[in-house]
């Protein structure tokens, strides 16, 4: 997120805006700008030189009222309380958005996984993990992976709470190895249902997929798997960026070339067949199509002048600024919002939850299909609105998501 701007503030007025078309009752309102739970550890780590470091954790629950709370655990050295609590109110219109039985909640630890062991990384997780457990659980919260965190923390998250109960409980998180209860499919969900969306935003264009010049910000498990399925369905990924820079080539990259370029860098710079180019120049290449899977506030008041795009495909959650999204919108870029088009991630989420629950398992194309029924069902969802209301569809996918959770905030009434 750039300096100035609060990501909390951001998704704020983006309820309000919301709620001009809403017209919510103020009681409502009011309870839908404010965290049900927030809970703030300290987690003591003992580093591999043998001294201790404490690091700040988070988990905050949103909101509840449509179902459990639900929402990834992130790693990353700027974790505050308020990018947590933005991003746990995000995940609770994302999940109504798409219409699925959860509340929205978030975790993050603020330390730097880049630059820690195996070793260090899993004692954080197992006392990040015991120092929450007093809020989650399959019925309450149930984590999941997010920015820097992996299948291996989930398998290590489960452990720790299981070993606590002192029996399995593969229904406390998601994103889990399929050898203790994950889902099939988890690993690419997320890039599979933005790439139905993206599918659904070129029908409704009238633009084709074959040959759609396609740019990816953020090269991690959202962006390579988007580009990846992309390019087997005929678009033409021309450039590609992670935290260090991008690689281009408008003839369109060999995604598993650049991926195994990457392993072996740790950058997709320098891939042979590429040209090297920096993040910002990345941003001024002329596509159909721009997928922002990284971090957020990527896209700000500084480079949003140069984005030549049709369609804007949010990998990540809130990779736009509030600023820079009226800029696009007012140059009539798609833009396809986080909180519907990085959705399948949680979709898939809630399918493992089910398997998990019923010990009872899907196969992959039960998976597949599923998700994308979902997907076009929301976007069409999603699309209507915008329509009908003539706004965009990131103000349409927050009035469908928060008509939904107001609509079980107000029949649950308010306790006492
Ligand atoms: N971290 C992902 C998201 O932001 C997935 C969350 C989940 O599956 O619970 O949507």
């Amino acid at each position: 997120m750039s300096a100035n701007v609060n990501l909390f503030d951001e998704v704020l007025a983006n309820l309000e805006s919301a709620n001009r078309h809403l017209h919510l009752h103020p009681n409502i309102y009011q309870r839908l700008r404010v965290p049900r739970r927030s809970l703030i550890v300290s987690v003591p780590v003992q580093m591999d030189s043998g001294r201790v470091e404490f690091f700040p954790g988070y988990r905050v629950q949103y909101d509840f009222a449509r179902g459990p709370a639900k929402g990834g655990i992130r790693y990353h050295p700027r974790v505050t309380l308020e990018e947590v609590t933005a991003l746990a109110a995000l995940m609770t219109w994302k999940c109504a958005v798409v219409d699925i039985p959860f509340g929205g909640a978030k975790g993050g630890v603020a330390c730097d996984p880049t630059v820690m062991s195996r070793g260090e990384i899993e004692r954080l997780t197992r006392r990040y993990t015991y120092e929450i457990s007093i809020i989650i659980g399959p019925e309450t919260d149930i984590p999941a992976p997010d920015v820097y965190t992996d299948e291996q923390v989930m398998a290590w998250m489960m452990d720790t709470y299981s070993m606590m109960k002192g029996y399995s409980v593969p229904g406390v998180v998601t994103g889990k190895p399929v050898s203790i209860g994950g889902s099939l499919g988890r690993n690419k969900a997320t890039s599979s249902g933005l790439v139905t969306a993206v599918i659904e935003a070129l029908m409704h264009l009238g633009l084709s997929l074959d040959g759609l010049s396609v740019v990816v910000l953020g090269f991690g498990k959202v962006g390579f798997h988007a580009a990846r399925i992309l390019s087997g369905l005929g678009a033409k990924v021309i450039a590609v960026a992670d935290s260090k820079g991008a690689t281009y080539n408008p003839q369109g990259l060999d995604i598993d070339a650049v991926a195994e370029h990457k392993k072996k860098y740790e950058t997709v710079q320098g891939y042979k067949k590429g040209e090297d180019l920096s993040v910002d120049e990345l941003l001024s290449i002329e596509s159909d199509c721009l997928i922002p899977a990284a971090l957020e506030g990527q896209i700000n008041m500084t480079n949003v002048g140069k984005i030549k795009t049709r369609i804007i495909a949010e990998g990540a959650n809130n990779p736009i600024t509030n600023d820079a999204d009226a800029v696009l919108n007012e140059k009539g870029v798609f833009v396809l919002p986080g909180i519907l088009a990085n959705a399948g991630g949680v979709v898939v989420s809630y399918f493992e939850w089910v398997q998990d629950l019923q010990r009872f398992f899907w196969n992959e194309d039960e998976i597949d299909e599923r998700l994308n029924t979902i997907m076009r069902r929301a976007f069409k969802e999603v699309l209507a609105i915008s329509i009908e209301k003539k706004i965009d569809m990131r103000t349409a996918a927050m009035v469908l998501g928060v008509k939904r959770v107001a609509e079980a905030v107000s029949i649950r009434g308010l306790y006492p």
